[in-house]
């Protein structure tokens, strides 16, 4: 079928190119997530919004898209920029904080704060992912892909680990440029471990009977290193070739140098074909850091008052290729911009509904301004351009106030709901008026039958059965309370 060519940055080749998928018009995406140990701060979501605009994209082309977004529950350390990390593990590390006091255990601490990140990412009106896999699910996988890499000669086992010898994949570096000979003349700090054939090798997995979430593989107690978890996981739900993998531009080394390293080493294939990498945000012109305190949040700046799709429309405001400066005043900007489309969405409704006769004065204009903004984002996601052609048609349809026509009012419609599907700045995803009608009649034994289960799944630990549950009742209105006593209570919205 031909389509709207969809042009992307790709930092592999270092060039725009149209986006090529294996299946014809099937996209099979996969995208890093966070390590929920923390709440994501908007740096964090600022990649994630990325990958979420290019799903819209590719939809609003006629393209399927299976978009895999994952959640790092294990394995992340804290001296994440060298290939080999060492420090310690970053959920451990969070437990042992102030705010990891409320806790009984790390189990426990990753699954508020990964509760924490989907509410977040509703509120910022992201689209679901197919699947949002957790790295803890697939430990099994990752052992039998330690052992694969040993017997195809590209891992070996030392005291402390797996490790995967870099020199046995020529082609380490083709994303990052960090080879092997640049990290061994000190171009990068690698980490001193004697037992390794050479410095710049990394861990498939970390020995280690003291680690606070273990498992027991053919190695003996310990955890998956974090960069095998990635290449696991987008094998398992998309295939061995993936079309496109996108993420920070903090995962290009080594995170995704790895994740290529140990995919091509396994499958013999290449794994995945267009690389796309968001930059970094800053903060009032400065780098978001714990000595700055100037970390932001989705909570924190929504419970400051301010809306979560003026949060979003400020992330989007900037090509996602540069830096973007979040400010006080850009969000305050991007507040006006959200009531424009909201004043929009009015004038439509009440053109509706009034049905007033007369001719289309609006339909031709604004499907012209759609087309724009769909090849402004099918020209590498160039949102300044694709937001400026949306709000030139939102203008359009609030000067036509009261005496809008009925036919005029449903190609504005029409207008407002692609350019939503497109952006997500028109209208929130999170109705919450739609949750409370829903449930005005609760059957509570169903519900208290639905909590006993997904108790059973946790202690069985089946967490995604466990989270289904959860996410069932939430979409219900029914919020759930997991208590110090392991008893669960529940509420209404
Ligand atoms: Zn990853």
């Amino acid at each position: 079928m031909s389509q709207k060519p969809f042009r992307l940055y790709d930092s592999l080749s270092r060039q725009v190119k149209v986006l090529e998928t294996q299946e014809p018009n099937h996209l099979r995406f996969y995208s890093c997530g966070p390590t929920v140990y923390s709440y994501a701060h908007i740096g964090n979501f600022r990649s994630f919004v990325t990958s979420d605009l290019i799903v819209r994209t590719a939809r609003a082309i006629g393209m399927k898209v299976t978009w895999v977004t994952n959640i790092t529950d294990v394995g992340h350390l804290t001296e994440d920029d060298v290939a080999d990390a060492q420090g310690e593990d970053k959920m451990e590390r969070a437990l042992r904080s102030k705010e990891g006091e409320q806790f009984n255990n790390v189990w426990e601490l990753a699954e508020y704060y990964e509760d924490a990140y989907k509410e977040d990412w509703k509120h910022l009106n992201l689209v679901e992912p197919n699947v949002r896999p957790k790295a803890t699910q697939h430990v099994r996988e990752q052992i039998l892909a330690a052992e694969e890499l040993i017997d195809k000669g590209f891992a070996y086992e030392t005291p402390t680990g797996v490790y995967f010898s870099v020199e046995k994949f020529p082609e380490y570096g083709k994303l990052s440029g960090n080879t092997q000979e640049s990290l061994r003349k000190g171009v990068r700090d690698v980490v001193m471990d004697e037992n390794k054939h050479d410095q710049s090798d990394f861990a498939v997995w970390k020995k280690d009977d003291k680690h606070l979430m273990q498992w027991f593989s053919p190695y003996g107690w310990g955890f998956p290193g974090w960069h095998i978890e990635c290449s696991v996981m987008a094998r398992a739900y998309l295939g061995d070739t993936i079309d496109l993998h996108s993420g920070g531009e903090d995962n290009k080394f080594p995170h995704h140098e790895c994740e290529i390293a140990q995919s091509e080493a396994l499958t013999g294939k290449p794994f995945c074909g267009h690389w796309v990498h968001t930059s970094h945000l800053q903060v009032n012109g400065q780098k978001m850091s714990k000595s700055l305190g100037n970390f932001y949040y989705v909570r924190g700046l929504m419970k400051d008052g301010v809306d979560p799709l003026a949060i979003r429309f400020a992330l989007i405001s900037g090509v996602y290729r540069k830096n973007l400066n979040f400010t006080d005043q850009g969000l305050v900007d991007a507040a006006t911009n959200i009531d424009r489309f909201k004043r929009a969405d009015e004038t439509m409704k009440a053109g509706l509904e009034a049905k007033r006769a007369g001719e289309n004065t609006l339909g031709t204009e604004l499907e012209k301004l759609y087309d724009e903004a769909l090849e402004a984002m099918c020209s590498d996601l160039n949102t300044p351009v694709a937001i400026a052609k949306s709000l030139e048609g939102a203008k359009l349809i609030s000067k036509e106030g009261d005496s809008i026509t009925l036919s005029s009012a449903q190609s504005a419609e029409k207008f407002l709901n692609l350019v939503n599907d497109l952006l997500g700045i028109v209208r929130g995803s999170f109705h919450l008026q739609a949750i409370q009608e829903n449930t005005s009649n609760v059957d509570s034994s169903r519900i208290e039958a639905l909590i006993q289960e997904r108790k059973e799944a946790k202690a069985s630990k089946n967490w995604a059965r466990a989270d289904e549950i959860r996410k069932a009742l939430t979409e219900e209105g029914i919020t759930l309370t997991d208590n110090p006593d392991g008893t669960t209570s529940w509420a209404q919205a």
